[in-house]
């Protein structure tokens, strides 16, 4: 078979003078400095089905093993059998597959659209840079953040924004959720059920998620 594919030059797509800092949460995936909340990408179906027949690949394989190792060690029996003679496990495997492809998929298309849609609406996109070795040591974040599939909504970002000139800059995360977007007070490490915070210098409320948004927008900005 022969496949010919054609890839259009991506042409940049128009300048709306906007700029915007974007927060990378666990309970929303994205926040910006201008207010929005993007969720975290969820499936309960196929993220369910897929543990469940993980689970049921894990047992059958297993059960299928014992029962080769039992028949090949009895002598009585002509015929060796192989794990392979087991069709059970096998099928249990393309079930588990093909729910973690689909979960991949809709994941994939999910980030797609919502970078697709950012590199339209904003000229100069800051986000900050990630140490998700450092925070997959907790094992609280651990998962959420396996969810929120931050990597891939960043290299998503990144080849969009070359593609469509536009901006992408990328600052370190140290202390953005501490300070005051409004007066810069540091206001120390808080934990990270504290959503919302009134800064005692100046009195400002904050949202947590978007305060740390718009540090993140005045770091980028002071880099270029
Ligand atoms: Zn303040």
């Amino acid at each position: 078979m022969s496949l010919q594919v054609e890839f259009p030059e991506p042409k940049p797509l128009p300048k709306t003078g906007v700029q915007v800092g974007i927060d990378l949460g666990v309970a929303d995936l994205a926040i910006t400095s201008d207010g929005q909340k993007y969720p975290k990408f969820q499936a309960f179906w196929e993220e369910k089905q897929g543990i469940t027949w993980q689970r049921k690949f894990d047992r059958r394989k297993h059960q299928a093993k014992v029962n080769v190792i039992q028949w090949n060690h009895d002598k009585v029996h002509l015929i060796k059998l192989e794990l392979n003679d087991y069709k059970n496990w096998q099928r249990a495997r393309q079930i588990k597959a093909r729910y973690q492809r689909k979960l991949a998929n809709r994941r994939k298309d999910y980030l797609s659209k919502l970078t697709t849609q950012l590199v339209k609406a904003y000229d100069v996109i800051v986000i900050e840079d990630l140490k998700v070795k450092n925070l997959m040591h907790n094992h609280h974040l651990a998962k959420s953040i396996a969810n929120a599939s931050w990597y891939q909504f960043r290299t998503m970002l990144a080849y969009k924004c070359q593609w469509y000139g536009k901006q992408l800059i990328v600052v370190s995360p140290n202390y953005t959720s501490q300070q005051c977007a409004s007066c810069g007070f540091q206001s120390g490490q808080k934990p990270l059920e504290i959503r919302e915070w009134t800064c005692p210098h100046c009195g400002t409320h904050h949202d947590r998620d978007i305060n740390a948004a718009i540090n993140i927008l005045h770091r980028g900005l002071k880099t270029v």
